[in-house]
């Protein structure tokens, strides 16, 4: 897959998933926008190391729940390299909690940062792709929001929001030369998986047919695939990338 001449965006790529698909991109030829919020060491690293690569990179902070700065995002984007061929709407949090303890700025926050962003960076970019004539979005759900997890009711919930969203811009934006589709990771190793206890860590392991973690990198080589000319003709989809988790082991 050659992406020479491409431009992309991936948001949250200072770490994790993230980072490993800013990676990928990039070495499929990509130039890349990295985005994270907060400190910027982290995404001065990735771009430390696309650059090494030989490829062009910035980093661009912004907070992607917020619609000034996703809008910002995007338009920075645009303004340094003339366009924008490929959204990664990566960005994503959790803040798991027993539905009936869960409080309102539990939930409003994972739905602001896990959904409202994937609308922002989407609507903010597509006012260009739609001009363009062409355009890749691949957004990032997870198996939890095909599944369901206990304590997730909110990242589910995003999740899931998220294929409902893939799905209605897929069709909305076709005639375009536009695609939209999405990834959900299943068990991946990464700062945000890290988190979880050991023995919780292992008893998922244990019901994972292929019997190991994802790494980021699993994740994107999907991604690169559907970012890709090879993907022209697939829209809508969701890609699961789980090591046969959600077909369950018996
Ligand atoms: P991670 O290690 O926690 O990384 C998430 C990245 O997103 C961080 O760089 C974080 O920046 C950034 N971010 C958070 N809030 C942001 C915001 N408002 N604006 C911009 N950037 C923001 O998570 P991960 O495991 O790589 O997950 C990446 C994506 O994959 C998420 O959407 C996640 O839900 C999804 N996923 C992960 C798994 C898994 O097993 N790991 C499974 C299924 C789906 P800071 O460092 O500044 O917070």
């Amino acid at each position: 897959m050659d992406l020479t001449g491409k431009v992309a965006i991936v948001t949250g790529s200072g770490r994790g998933i993230g980072k490993a698909i800013a990676l990928r991109l990039a070495e499929a030829g990509a130039t890349i926008v990295v985005n994270d919020v907060g400190d910027n060491a982290p995404a001065e690293q990735t771009v430390a190391e696309i650059k090494q690569m030989n490829r062009q990179a910035t980093a661009i902070m912004a907070d992607v729940s917020s619609s000034a700065d996703a809008t910002r995002l995007i338009d920075t984007a645009i303004a340094t390299y003339g366009k924008v061929d490929i959204l990664v709407n990566n960005a994503g949090i959790t803040r798991d909690q027993l539905t009936m303890r869960m409080t309102d700025e539990e939930w409003d926050k994972v739905i602001a940062v896990d959904l409202r962003s994937v609308f922002l960076c989407t609507r903010a970019v597509l006012r260009f792709m739609l001009k363009q004539r062409s355009g890749k979005i691949v957004s990032i759900s997870s198996v939890v929001g095909i599944m369901g997890n206990i304590g997730q009711a909110n990242y589910a919930s995003a999740k899931a929001g998220i294929i409902g969203f893939t799905k209605a811009i897929a069709k909305e934006v076709a005639s375009r030369g536009i695609t939209a589709n999405a990834v959900a990771p299943g068990f991946i190793d990464t700062p945000m998986t890290q988190a979880i206890p050991e023995d919780i860590r292992k008893l998922m392991i244990d019901h994972i047919p292929l019997a190991c973690m994802g790494t980021p990198r699993d994740i994107a080589e999907a991604v690169v695939f559907l970012a890709s000319d090879e993907a022209r003709y697939i829209t809508g989809q969701v890609i699961t990338v789980d090591g046969g988790f959600s077909l369950g082991k018996i």
